[in-house]
């Protein structure tokens, strides 16, 4: 079965301390499936691991929708028993900012295992609040560079700069005068000495 288009991701974590990635796969294809059910991988030193193709159908959710339409994240780990290790959280965030961002998903569409079927996944110390203000940070429209300008202050910039030119104009003019009436003088004086 093709997966769908993606609209949701739905966070894991997987209860267990496993070593990498591999042993999820590992157990997850001795169950009988077709590969790791999970999407993405967070492992505990917070390396990001593929999983399960996009282009198939996932296998994370325990509900058809969102095996059909979600992107299945997991954290290595049980966060009911421990809090999630800072690497992983922060990767976590990096790869739901590029994941949402690829594939045009809401930030309101991320959600937990638990949100969407009874059952304690991610665990209870998962910290959505911290993750969810995360993305609202990142995705928020960021203020420019500058507030527009005061009119008034524009205004009075502008008249004292024009009363400047006007002064240095007044005295250019005065200086051109000056030059005028000293070259009527020398002229006058050529004239009389001819
Ligand atoms: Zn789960």
């Amino acid at each position: 079965m093709p997966r769908l288009d993606l609209t949701h991701i739905v966070i894991h974590h997987t209860g267990a301390e496993e070593k990498d990635t591999e042993q999820i796969r590992r157990y997850h294809m001795k169950l009988g499936w077709q590969d790791i059910g999970y999407d993405y991988v967070i492992e505990k030193d917070g390396k990001v691991v593929e999983g399960r193709s996009l282009s198939v159908q996932g296998a994370h959710a325990g509900v058809t929708y969102y095996n059909q339409h979600a992107i299945g994240v997991a954290v290595i780990g049980n966060l009911s028993k421990r809090d999630i290790y800072p690497e992983q959280l922060s990767s976590l965030i990096e790869l739901l900012k590029n994941l949402l961002v690829k594939y045009h998903i809401p930030i309101k569409n991320v959600l937990l295992h638990r949100e969407i079927k009874k059952t304690e996944c991610p665990g209870d110390r998962f910290p959505k609040a911290t993750v969810m203000a995360a993305l609202e940070e990142y995705f928020s429209p960021k203020p420019g560079p500058e507030k527009p300008a005061d009119p008034n202050k524009e205004l009075e910039k502008l008249l004292a700069m024009l009363q400047e030119e006007r002064k240095k104009n007044q005295i250019l003019q005065q200086r051109v005068k000056q030059l005028e009436k000293a070259l009527e003088e020398i002229q006058g004086i050529i004239l009389k000495n001819r």
